[in-house]
């Protein structure tokens, strides 16, 4: 439902971390709270009365859109006396908070393809602004040694014919950089000689210490003041984050612009707000004053107690409240065998351990950095101090230095496929020509693979699912004119298309319609052999977890929820357990031998099997990988995200539990090596799962009341909704034609199993592995004595 467009925006880094502190604080811990970007001080008393008398005088209906006269007047004046500069009313717009003029104005401003200049470390908002607008943003790194300045020559190197915009933040959010009139004035000769403006952000412009002097980019000439739109507001200067109210003023066509689109998105800002903002703007100042020199004060004490650190560095700033120290030295220790990988991992440390509460620098795009804002009280911030200087030591040099950078695990996840496998050959035909018309020759892929004898072609556009299948399966023999039994299209990005699947059992042709995820692949793979198998070489598949003890086999089979695969996993820990297949066998029957095969070459698995089998992360770590989760915001695992311990938090680059759509190709031999591992096996027991407090936990089953449960094949204890039936024959999802036809070829196979096995009803609500083994414990006893009788004889 949700758009692309607000998809592709994350949510604000620095809320997420205030967030958690503010969860942490509701559950009673002391947090000290330095990723506030507000100042602390109440709005001054003139000021809230202002906003109090506007109540009461009844100003509290709309005003002018683009905001009251005396408002902008004041601002006129303000500009005037503090920078210098000449507006006029239509040079000026009143607007919700600086945020709110920025993000007009980018709208105003930016065409679809435009780029604007960011130098970074920047203000979250700005590359989001411009996405929004469909610009883009060109991020020009600064560095510490230069005070986090822009040098006029990067300014330079990346103006571009499609340039429309550079933003200068001065002084800056996150660094507190700011720039001298020398220093500007270097960067306007480059603008001058360009087309392109400058949104000049000056809403920490109040905040200066040291008697810097803060000089507005407009105020350095005519031309440049063309040039430039000044943002700027009360929101930091007067403590008033909450009245929201902030302006801009630049040529008076872009204020129109602005105008236009503010008069369509909220109207006039807050009438009782722009009262207010008038007494800021024109009543006594000495209240920022007295801020100015209470947040100096800060400033000093935290900056010299930063620089005290051991392997920190801290640039001082000039001005607005933060700090932006490079803790980069403590990325890649190590805390309670967790690995701090980035600034992320170290904001979580210090939450979690010196509950201090800081913003991570890559939020700002300087992940060396973090930002501590000083906009707290001094006790606050010498706490915090204590607490950070006392929690670094507990971080230990890492044992392993080696980053794992997983295979293939950037596939974007679509939704599965619903197949439709009664498709006519006339619609089968249309649909190869639509597929062939997309598969274009610069990006095509072909491959035969050999499953159980049956060799399928795949043609394809997505190198992902090529890369899969190839891993997947044996190739068929090379033989340039080979005529695959099979052939199935897989084919991306044909527009206006659901993610579909569909199967022609004539011509024996699947199709397999927008999705980039390897398991419809496979699963359609899977159930065209089936379809040609069972008709063509008496062989069926069954669907099951089987492991190997001593030459005969063990099929574990059943729906979602009845505890399949913890019981599968169980049996392996005994060493006497091989494992054959982790989802299908194949079986064909010769004497009274049901002779399974495990056709593939890797494990098609979900990563989430780390939650009760933590050794195999390693494993995956080393595996072909699918929609692994990168990012937090696109954690699924609703039980993890309520603990309080996340790995991505921890600055952990991906996370195997995160999704149940994350899937690796595990090579089972890595599995506790070859001797664990077998690819065929002669199957001797069936165990028919069911997950329930009642029912007996072990019954022996008679063939035909175990033909009939695997026929209805329920989903009993099923945790997935069920299909439209309620039920899936033989528990098997990768069948594909359930013809009368097929379904007595599949009864017919089955009975022979059940022939062949001894099958037993299994309620892993009440049973154990134990079970399991007493079963083959006493078949293996019958069996000595029928095998010591014979050497008797
Ligand atoms: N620009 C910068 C650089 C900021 O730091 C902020 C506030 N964090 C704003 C603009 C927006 O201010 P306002 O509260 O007026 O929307």
């Amino acid at each position: 439902m949700v758009s692309e467009k607000a998809n592709q925006i994350g949510e604000s880094p620095t809320l997420k971390v205030s967030g958690k502190a503010k969860a942490m604080k509701a559950a009673g811990i002391d947090i000290l709270d330095l990723s506030v970007g507000e100042p602390d001080f109440p709005t001054p008393e003139n000021v809230k009365s202002a906003g109090i008398l506007a109540i009461e005088e009844n100003f509290t209906k709309y005003t002018q859109n683009d905001g009251i006269p005396l408002l902008k007047e004041a601002i006129i004046s303000r500009l005037k006396d503090d920078c210098g500069l000449d507006y006029d009313m239509t040079e000026v717009i009143v607007s919700t908070g600086a945020k709110s003029s920025l993000y007009h104005l980018i709208q105003a401003l930016v065409n679809e393809g435009d780029e604007v200049i960011i130098p970074a470390p920047y203000w979250v908002s700005y590359p989001h602004s411009v996405a929004l607008a469909k610009g883009k943003s060109v991020i020009v790194p600064t560095r510490e040694e230069d005070g986090f300045l822009m040098r006029p020559d990067d300014l330079r190197s990346v103006i571009s014919p499609a340039t429309k915009a550079l933003i200068l933040n001065n002084p800056s959010n996150p660094t507190g950089a700011a720039y001298s009139r020398h220093q500007l004035e270097a960067l306007a000769e480059v603008i001058e000689e360009e087309d392109i403006c400058v949104i000049a952000d000056e809403i920490y412009s109040k905040l200066v210490y040291d008697d810097f002097q803060f000089v507005s980019f407009a105020s350095l000439g005519e031309e440049i003041k063309k040039k430039t739109i000044v943002v700027n507001g009360v929101s930091k200067s007067y403590s008033m984050t909450g009245w929201r109210i902030g302006f801009a003023a630049g040529p008076a066509d872009i204020i129109k612009g602005m105008a236009k689109i503010q008069s369509h998105t909220t109207s006039n800002p807050c009438s009782v707000s722009q009262m207010a903002s008038l007494e800021a703007l024109t009543g006594p100042q000495h209240e920022i004053s007295k801020m100015i020199a209470e947040f100096q004060r800060r400033r000093n004490y935290a900056l010299t107690r930063l620089r005290s650190i051991p392997n920190v560095s801290c640039f001082e700033p000039q001005g607005a409240f933060y700090l932006f120290p490079n803790f980069s030295a403590f990325y890649d220790k190590e805390f309670n065998n967790a690995r701090i990988r980035n600034s992320y991992g170290l904001a979580y440390f210090l939450l979690k351990e010196a509950h201090v509460a800081i913003v991570p620098g890559d939020a700002f795009g300087a992940d060396h950095c973090i930002r501590m804002s000083y906009a707290t009280s001094m006790e606050n911030i010498e706490k915090a101090l204590d607490r950070i200087m006392e929690a670094l030591p507990r971080l230990k040099t890492a044992k392993r230095a080696k980053h794992i950078s997983l295979n293939n695990a950037v596939t974007h996840h679509k939704k599965t496929a619903p197949v439709d496998s009664s498709i006519s050959v006339q619609m089968r035909d249309a649909l190869i020509a639509e597929m062939e018309s997309h598969l274009s020759y610069d990006n095509y892929f072909e491959w035969n693979a050999n499953i159980n004898g049956v060799i399928i072609q795949l043609r394809t556009n997505v190198s992902h699912l090529y890369d899969f299948w190839m891993e997947n399966w044996y190739p068929a023999q090379l033989e340039a004119d080979l005529e695959p039994h099979g052939i199935i299209y897989a084919v991306d990005n044909i527009p206006g298309r659901e993610p579909r699947a569909f199967y022609n059992t004539d011509t024996k042709t699947g199709v397999l319609i927008n999705t980039d995820n390897y398991g419809p692949l496979r699963s359609l793979a899977l159930g065209l052999v089936m379809d040609l198998s069972e008709r063509l070489f008496s062989v069926h598949a069954v669907r099951g977890m089987v492991a190997d003890v001593g030459g005969r086999g063990v099929a574990l089979i059943g729906p979602k929820g009845t505890k399949k695969t913890e019981l599968f996993f169980s049996l392996l820990k005994d060493p006497r357990f091989r494992l054959h297949t982790n989802d299908l066998a194949f079986v064909r029957y010769s004497g009274s031998d049901a002779v399974a095969d495990s056709v593939e070459r890797k494990l098609f698995i979900p990563t989430n099997a780390v939650e009760t089998y933590p050794r195999m992360a390693p494993l995956f770590d080393n595996s072909k990988c699918e929609n692994i989760i990168h990012h937090k915001e696109s954690c699924q695992n609703e039980n993890c995200l309520q603990l309080d311990d996340c790995r991505l938090d921890r600055g952990s680059p991906f996370c195997y539990k995160a999704s149940k759509e994350a899937f690796a190709l595990l090579d089972p031999y890595w599995i506790e090596g070859p001797a664990k591992h077998i690819k065929r096996t002669r199957l001797r027991w069936i165990l028919l799962l069911r997950h329930d407090k009642t029912s007996p936990p072990l019954v022996k089953a008679e063939p035909a009341d175990a033909l009939r449960i695997l026929e209805h094949g329920e989903l009993v204890g099923a945790r997935r909704e069920p299909g439209p039936s309620g039920s899936q024959p033989f528990y098997n999802p990768h069948l594909l034609v359930s013809t009368p036809e097929r379904q007595e070829f599949q009864r017919s196979f089955f009975r022979r199993l059940l022939e062949s096995t001894e099958c037993y009803l299994f309620n892993s609500g009440v049973a154990a592995p134990e079970n399991i083994l007493e079963i083959l414990a006493g078949e293996n006893n019958k069996d000595k004595k029928a095998t010591v009788q014979t050497e008797d004889q």
